[in-house]
């Protein structure tokens, strides 16, 4: 019924020479909502989008439900783009008061994206093509927000293309690095932790940060490999530095949710610890509330694995997923991460200083650390040491660095601490700790 409506209304407006608008819709993150509820909450949750979608549309218009969360619509007679954008933007705003479902209070979003006839394409096919394309791109700068089709936007599905060829070769061709970020205790101002964080030397590209190539890698599988390399890499790199003579600190790894999902996930860190003579307790695994939340069940069955074995375990980004509180209570965890999303405003938003003073009390009655992300000014760090909360990290203390930087960082820390003990206890003889170049 939608393709003969859309093919009925093209040609009547090739006849009369007026503007046809096609919208693509798709709910954001609706997959975590559906994990998370159940799909009879999913499913309730569904038709009451569609009533409000079609309550923000005039009789002559059509809405179908393309497939899953996506949406179509045909609004015919539009007199130019902008009513089109007036639509995608009373939509977006439809949305904006929470659903009930079976009781649960639902927050969701939408990307849109528009193509109008004749600009953007002529026949059906075409135009459900472009909408697409632009809904893609509305997805991908940050959803919850609409795009009229660019005719570049082709051009820039190719480069994704080139880019997923490119990433197939990345690895064998020793493309990808590790940056090291500090984590510092608040209390003491010591180095506690590094997270290792991938980037891409792409030889054409220069440096490609992971939001560029992550959720790529996750798409074709490739993350896998990926992440593998990462967790060797940075396990190798803890070793070196504790035989090179460091003070021993904890390596931080971000885990992906496909390779959570990996059943062999546990076995392949036992390997890479074992092959890196890394001690586990040197290994932390950040998790994000998305993926904690995916199989509540299996999750709980790794966490207790991993924890069993003496890994470290992390709840990443922290209070932008949708972790309920009674499920963090079950799961084994050692630190929370507070999002730099509450840490960006918290000298000006009460809001995000009463948020991010609750989350500590959280952690902490949960017997939990709480470290800080994103922490950029001094004020932030004083706001952060007067709640209590136990560590930090940011560009404030230090921007992740490469290897060779982030192991002078550590070691400039290490004789500022041997010199602080000496002078605490000048009668105490220091072992010389070895200078290594590192590389
Ligand atoms: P994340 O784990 O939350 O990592 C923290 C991100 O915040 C990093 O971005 C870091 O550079 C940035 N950051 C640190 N301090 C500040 C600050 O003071 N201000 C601001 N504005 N930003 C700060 P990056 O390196 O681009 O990483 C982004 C995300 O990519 C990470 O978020 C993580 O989710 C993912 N990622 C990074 N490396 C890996 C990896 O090896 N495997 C997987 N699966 N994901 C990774
Ligand atoms: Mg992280
Ligand atoms: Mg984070």
């Amino acid at each position: 019924m939608f393709d003969q409506r859309l093919s009925l209304a093209l040609a009547y407006a090739h006849q009369w020479g007026e503007m046809v608008a096609v919208m693509f819709l798709d709910l954001d993150r609706f997959k975590t909502i559906n994990n998370t509820l159940g799909h009879a909450s999913g499913d309730q949750l569904l038709q009451q989008v569609a009533d409000r979608l079609a309550k923000c549309l005039k009789p002559s218009d059509t809405i179908a439900r393309w497939g899953g969360d996506e949406f179509t619509l045909i609004l015919p007679q539009v007199r130019s783009a902008h009513d089109a954008t007036k639509i995608a933007q009373r939509i977006l705003k439809t949305l904006k008061t929470s659903f009930d479902c079976h009781g649960q209070e639902i927050h969701v979003t939408t990307s849109i994206g528009i193509a109008l006839a004749p600009y953007d394409g002529g026949d059906a096919e075409t135009l459900l093509k472009n909408a697409d394309r632009a809904m893609y791109r509305a997805k991908q700068q940050g959803k919850n927000d609409f795009q009229l089709y660019m005719p570049d936007m082709n051009t820039q599905a190719l480069d994704q293309l080139v880019l997923a060829n490119d990433l197939y070769r990345a690895l064998n061709r020793g493309e990808f690095v590790l940056h090291y970020q500090p984590q510092v205790n608040l209390k003491t101002g010591k180095i506690v932790a590094m997270e290792a964080l991938v980037r891409w030397q792409h030889p054409i590209r220069g440096l490609v940060p992971p939001s560029q190539f992550i959720p790529l890698a996750e798409e074709t599988g490739q993350i896998k490999a990926i992440g593998e390399w990462v967790l060797q890499t940075a396990c190798a790199q803890n070793r070196a530095w504790q035989d090179a003579g460091l003070f021993p600190i904890r390596m931080a790894v971000n885990l992906s949710a496909r390779q959570f999902q990996q059943h062999n996930l546990v076995q392949s860190i036992d390997r890479i610890l074992a092959e890196t003579g890394l001690e586990a307790q040197y290994l932390e695994v950040e998790i994000t509330e998305s993926i904690a939340m995916q199989d509540m069940g299996i999750t709980i069955s790794i966490l207790e694995e991993l924890r069993a074995m003496g890994v470290y375990i992390s709840l990443d980004d922290f209070g932008t997923g949708y972790s309920s509180l009674a499920t963090l209570k079950n799961f084994p965890l050692h630190t929370l991460k507070i999002d730099r999303a509450f840490v960006k405003d918290l000298t000006t938003d009460a809001k995000d200083a009463a948020l991010i003073r609750a989350i500590v009390a959280l952690g902490h009655g949960l017997n939990l650390e709480v470290i800080a992300e994103g922490v950029e000014t001094a004020e932030q760090q004083d706001f952060l040491c007067s709640v209590d909360c136990d560590a930090m990290q940011g560009y404030f203390f230090s921007k992740p660095l490469p290897a060779a930087a982030a192991a002078q960082l550590y070691q400039a820390q290490l004789h500022q601490a041997q010199l602080h003990q000496a002078q605490l206890y000048p009668d105490q003889e220091f072992v010389a700790q070895q200078s290594t170049v590192f590389t």
